[in-house]
């Protein structure tokens, strides 16, 4: 059943939230639930509600010292399966999701606060991610022989990296660990997975999903704070490449950790978006363009569009058509109808963006829409457009992670290009114009992993994902992602 309340926004509460099928307890290592070494627990907390859902181990350095171990011995037999046979181990699982998608959906939305449309969406994607990575791993192949030497042929071998060590973050779990599993196991690696300890469930369910099509110790999933089980995985000498998708600080750390026993590391960070709409643009799009890739998933997105620079010949114009895009927003629980956003992750989360809107009122900066927090229970915000920023305010560079847009004006092509570069990050910026040169040069000269043109944050399984500078480096989705978890190897064969 369904109630709403009107302030300026629509907010849909679920009387009776869906109760989630949940995963059994314990570490998942070597194919099975074990208990942790240690009796310590973490609440998982439904955000839209704020009830438990579950207590997870509070995991150790001794549980990961067994995962690791377990996905050692499964290393050399998984890494002399060929591609086929990995191949048809995704697609199976794969298949175990797609058969449990419902279980799957309102795990997750139950455990994140998303609504219905948004889990969905993730567990499609990653659906497609396991159907992509089975086909890429069979279609993945190197230079064929030849001689660069005199009297020498050269091979090149694709070989596995080995055991490689995953960190997940809380705003797609699925989604994330199955952009690493996916390639992690096609390219012939085994692992062990850390989720964000605000969201292991469905991370545990697919583990518990899967068992029986997974050969033991090829996944294993430790559940546990990031200064201790993140760390000993970054730390590990048994873990040959740590990949983590979280923030620029924890990605440092893992870094630090990683260095050493020299692993390689693979890490996808933060972001903080422009969105550059021209004076030739199609402002409705654009307008409309913000209000879906701005407040995806409560703007808790690396992508988000949360950052508008406009030429200042349309920005009132701009303005006008996204604040009434943004008044129209619906909020709501998982379960409670046609929601847009849903809730912050949790309480943590919830102060840190309402601490951030009180910066910009303290800042003096205009509020055009929102800026509050919607009474409890749950951990819901306004979605808040801010408006008349000028260049190099703080909101323009500090990633919110939150239902919140600012919007700043621009002069010139130039001014549009340095100040939209002027980011610590480098993941992902969209540039909206009708002008065929321009939507040619000024991409070219964005410094992110992705530049959308007239569009933003849509994302195709078969191109790389990842940024530049404090984004990170190392590439999720594509056959780069099969790269990135391989390593190469040069034979040369002396023919006389
Ligand atoms: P977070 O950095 O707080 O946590 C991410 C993961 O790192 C968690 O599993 C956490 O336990 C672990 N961790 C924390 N400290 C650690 C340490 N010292 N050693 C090892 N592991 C540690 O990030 P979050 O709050 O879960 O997620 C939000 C962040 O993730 C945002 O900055 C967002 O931009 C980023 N993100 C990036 C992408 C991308 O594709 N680039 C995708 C999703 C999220």
């Amino acid at each position: 059943m369904t109630t709403a309340e009107k302030t300026l926004f629509t907010v849909l509460r679920a009387e009776t939230p869906p109760v989630p099928a949940l995963p059994p307890v314990g570490q998942f290592i070597g194919g099975k639930f074990v208990p942790s070494t240690s009796s310590e627990t973490a609440d998982v907390v439904n955000p839209a509600t704020e009830g438990i859902l579950m207590q997870v181990p509070a995991g150790t350095v001794e549980d990961v010292d067994a995962a690791v171990a377990a996905a050692v011995a499964a290393k050399a037999a998984w890494a002399a399966t060929t591609p086929r046979d990995r191949s048809a181990v995704l697609l199976k699982i794969a298949d175990v999701i797609e058969a449990n998608r419902e279980t799957f959906e309102t795990l997750e939305a139950a455990n994140t606060g998303k609504p219905a449309a948004v889990a969905e969406d993730d567990i499609s994607s990653a659906i497609d991610t396991f159907r992509f990575s089975a086909g890429a791993a069979r279609a993945y192949s190197t230079l064929g022989a030849d001689d660069y030497a005199e009297n020498h042929t050269s091979v090149i071998h694709r070989e596995p990296v080995g055991v490689v060590g995953v960190i997940t973050p809380w705003n797609y779990p699925l989604l994330m660990a199955a952009w690493k599993i996916a390639p992690v196991l096609g390219a012939g690696n085994t692992l062990v997975l850390k989720p964000s300890e605000q969201t292991p469930l469905t991370t545990l369910k697919l583990a518990e999903l899967i068992a029986a099509e997974v050969p033991a110790g090829v996944i294993n999933i430790v559940t546990g704070p990031g200064r201790v089980v993140g760390n000993r995985l970054s730390e590990h000498p048994g873990v040959d490449l740590v990949a983590i998708t979280g923030s620029v600080g924890s990605g440092q750390k893992v870094a630090a950790s990683a260095a050493a026993s020299v692993k390689r590391v693979h890490l996808e960070l933060g972001g903080k978006a422009p969105f550059v709409v021209f004076d030739d643009a199609d402002l409705e799009a654009a307008a409309k363009g913000v209000r879906s890739a701005g407040f995806w998933n409560g703007g808790q997105e690396c992508g988000a569009a949360c950052r508008v620079l406009v030429h200042e010949s349309v920005a009132e114009k701009f303005t006008e058509l996204l604040v009434r895009e943004i008044s129209d927003i619906t909020i709501g629980a998982p379960g409670a109808g046609e929601a847009e956003i849903g809730s912050m992750i949790s309480k943590a989360h919830y102060e840190r963006v309402l601490a951030a809107l009180d910066d910009v009122r303290r800042d003096g900066l205009t509020i055009a829409v929102g800026g509050n927090a919607i009474d409890g229970p749950g951990y819901f915000i306004e979605p808040t457009v801010v408006t008349k920023v000028p260049a190099g305010a703080p909101i323009t560079s500090n990633e919110i992670f939150g239902p919140v847009v600012s919007v700043e004006t621009f002069s010139t092509d130039e001014e549009a290009v340095t100040r939209a570069n002027e980011t610590i990050y480098g993941l992902a910026a969209s540039v909206w114009t009708r002008d065929s040169a321009r939507s040619l040069t000024v991409p070219r000269k964005l410094d992110f992993g992705t530049v959308w043109v007239n569009s933003h944050l849509v994302i195709a399984t078969e191109m790389p994902w990842g940024g530049f500078k404090g984004s990170g480096y190392g590439r999720d989705l594509s056959s780069y992602a099969l790269d990135d978890f391989s390593r190469t190897k040069h034979v040369m064969y002396n023919r006389c």
